[in-house]
Parts: structure tokens; sequence; C-alpha cells
């Protein structure tokens, strides 16, 4: 739907995102400055900079190559930054060597070694520091008990399920108290369920070591569920840092109203205004009012986000905006049901509603509703309009 919308516009700069909580961060965890990464002569990331508050959880959310991995790898000093500068707790680390930075790594895949007992893959750490014998074992069994494995020290890998591994895993990696924890989609290689399980119990550990976390991730409930803030990324920048209730509610870009929650999005042009309330001539042929956050000229060229919960289907009666259109598809999921809805001149608008009773099914016709303050407007070149 509306492809040309997709493709994102690019911000002047990462420091004057529309959208983005600046909210100066007094002696960050980790910070990156200016940062540029090459790989030979492709430009992964770019004017990348930001400051991460330590004991916080951050999420970089990206579509696939988005360059999410890159800036992991970069704070542990697994790739050399091209431009710019990484500092942690203070400290640039731009010639500090990986093993000399008191870093945490989590990786999709466990990476734990196959052999050696669940004892001895989480003391790894403990063992290449130095620390003395009884202390690596209280140290081992405190870590074991905050991932809910306590009494697993004899145990091998294979001897343990997915989930189990990866909690190992996570042990391994807070055993030493790191000053930030990384990482890298360490949910994806799980089932549905235990990825959820996972996501709540990673979040409960982060908040009780305090423990500054930077996850990747290109699954937007994962990032909307568990993190502090949300770094958007797109094509090696970024596009938004917000909360994930900001980056959700008022997307900076045609970009992220889209990755995050599959916005709607409607062309239109100003037909009128009256103050902050303007009347918008959809490009689906029809009409409708839109309360802007500044006074609109006539004529532009604007965009209409709204979001599928904010589509009104059953009250559609209620709203100042009704729309009718036919219904393309349905998926029931139990409880509620996710409509497309053809409203015109090719335009399918997808909506989400609570069900109590019958489920529309496809090639009806019904009604739809939105009102003037549901929905968050673009600019021409992509920019929420604040
Ligand atoms: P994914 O979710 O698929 O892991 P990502 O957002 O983590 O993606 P990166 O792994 O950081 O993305 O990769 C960013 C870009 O840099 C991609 O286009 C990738 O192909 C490229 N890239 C990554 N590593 C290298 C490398 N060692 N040499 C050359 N190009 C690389």
């Amino acid at each position: 739907m509306h492809d040309s919308l997709h493709t994102s516009p690019r911000p002047a700069a990462a420091g004057a995102l529309p959208g983005t909580d600046l909210a100066p961060v007094r002696q960050p965890a980790v910070e990156f400055r200016d940062i540029a990464i090459a790989y030979g002569r492709f430009m992964a990331v770019r004017d990348f900079s930001l400051a991460i508050r330590k004991g916080s959880f951050v999420t970089l959310l990206g579509p696939s190559g988005c360059g999410k991995t890159t800036i992991l790898r970069s704070i542990a000093g697994l790739v050399d930054v091209t431009e710019g500068q990484i500092s942690i707790g203070g400290r640039r680390v731009d010639d500090v060597p990986i093993y000399k930075r008191n870093i945490g790594l989590v990786f999709q895949s466990y990476a734990l070694f196959p052999h050696k007992s669940v004892f001895d893959n989480v003391a790894f750490g403990l063992k290449y520091r130095k620390v003395s014998k009884p202390e690596i074992a209280r140290r081992v069994g405190k870590a074991l008990e905050m991932v809910r494995l306590p009494g697993s020290e004899r145990k091998l890998p294979s001897q343990l399920s997915g989930g189990q591994q990866q909690r190992i895993a996570l042990a391994r990696a807070i055993v030493f108290e790191p000053e930030v924890l990384l990482m890298d989609e360490p949910l994806s290689a799980l089932d549905a369920n235990m990825r959820e399980e996972m996501r709540v119990e990673i979040k409960k550990i982060q908040k009780e070591t305090g423990i500054t976390a930077i996850f990747v991730t290109h699954d937007q409930e994962e990032a909307l569920s568990m993190s502090d803030q949300i770094v958007v990324m797109n094509a090696g920048r970024i596009e938004q840092i917000g909360t994930p209730e900001q980056v959700y509610a008022e997307p900076a870009t045609a970009f992220v109203a889209d990755f995050l929650g599959k916005a709607n999005m409607l062309p239109g042009t100003v037909a009128a205004v009256d103050g902050l309330v303007a009347t918008i001539a959809l490009a689906a042929g029809r009409s409708v009012t839109a309360l802007s956050p500044r006074v609109l000229a006539p004529g532009e060229s604007i965009t209409l986000v709204v979001r599928p919960q904010k589509l009104q289907v059953a009250a559609a009666g209620a709203c100042a905006n009704r729309l009718a259109g036919k219904i393309v598809s349905t998926s029931y999921l139990g409880g509620s049901a996710v409509y497309e809805i053809d409203i015109g001149q090719g335009s399918v608008v997808r909506a989400y509603a609570l069900i109590d009773g019958k489920v529309a099914r496809e090639g009806e016709t019904v009604e739809i509703g939105f009102d003037p303050a549901a929905c968050v407007l673009l600019d021409a070149q992509g920019r929420r309009i604040a």
C-alpha cells in the first residue's frame, strides 16, 4: 500500500530528529559521537550519535542490514569505527582492545562450549580475569540463581533446552558484572512461547542488576515491550530515538510509522483550513478532517497516518470522519480481528477491531471511522508535522 511513501526521508542530522527525546544524558554509560563505519567502500553506518543512560535498556531496532549489529560490535571493539568516537563510562575506547573493555555479550546462537559443563561455561570469563576459586563458585552460583537455573552446574549444554541454554549464555555474560551488556537478537532462535517468557526474564534480570543493556532486534514487539529507549535505524542511519510510546504514537518519519505497527498512510492535499483543523482531500477520493499541530496551508501535500487500532469499525457512527469500504480480507484472531478494507482508488487500509459478536467477512461493505485527533500528519518529505 502506497509504496512510494515507504522510502525513508533522510533526517538532516541525528541530533535534529523530530520527535527525538533529547533530554541530555549526564555521564552516559555509552556514548557515540558522529560515528561512521565502513566495510571497505561500503558505508554501513553514518551520522550515528547516541547517549545511553546508565542502567537503561536501549534497543536498536530496524530491518535486516540497517547496521544494528555493526553498532553493537563497535561497542565491543569487534568492528573499528571509521569516523567519530565511542566512550564507555566516560572513557574513550577507540584504542582499547576487546579484552580490556568490560562488556558482556549474548548472541543469537548461544555460543556455549559444548563439551564444558554449565559451571565451566559460566565461569569462563572469571577464570580469565584471575578470580579466586571460592569466589568463582560463589559468583557462578549467584548468576545461575539469577537466570533461574540453580543447581545446573554439572550439566552439559546438550542436556538443556534452547531457552535454558540462552539463560546460561546470559549468566556467562553477567557473571563478571560488566559495565554494559550487549545482546544481539538473543531470542530469535527460540520458539514463540519461549521468546515471550525470555523477554520478561531478561528485562527482570536487567532491572535487578541495574546493568546498562543494549539489545538488537528487528522485532517491533520485542522492542516495544522491553525497552526504555528505542533507536529506530534504517539504511545505516537513525530515524528516531524515543521511548516505546513516543516512537509508536509520534513516529518521526514515514519509515518509523510503517516499520512499527504497519500504520495506514493516506496521502492527500490540504483542501481547507479552519485554525488547526484541516480538511484533507485524500488521494483515495474522500475528504476527511484532521487536527494539525500547526496551521496548514491549502494546497500542501500531506500524509495522514492512522494506526489500525484507531480505525473504528463497529463504532464508526460516533466518529467525525466516516468512510465506506469493502472488506478484502479478514484475519480472525479470537477476541479480535484484523480487516483489510478497500476505501476506493485501490487504497487499502488495515483496521484492528475487538470482536463482540459477528465477524465481518470478505466482500462485505462496512463503515470505518476515525477522529480528527486520531492521526499523525507527515509533510511532503515524510517527516512528522510538529
Ligand atoms: P541483520 O538484522 O540482518 O543482522 P543488521 O541491521 O544487524 O542486519 P549489519 O549486520 O550491521 O546489519 O550490516 C549492515 C550492513 O553492512 C549490511 O549491508 C551488511 O551486508 C554489511 N556488512 C556487515 N558486515 C560486513 C562485513 N564484514 N563486510 C562487508 N559488509 C558487511
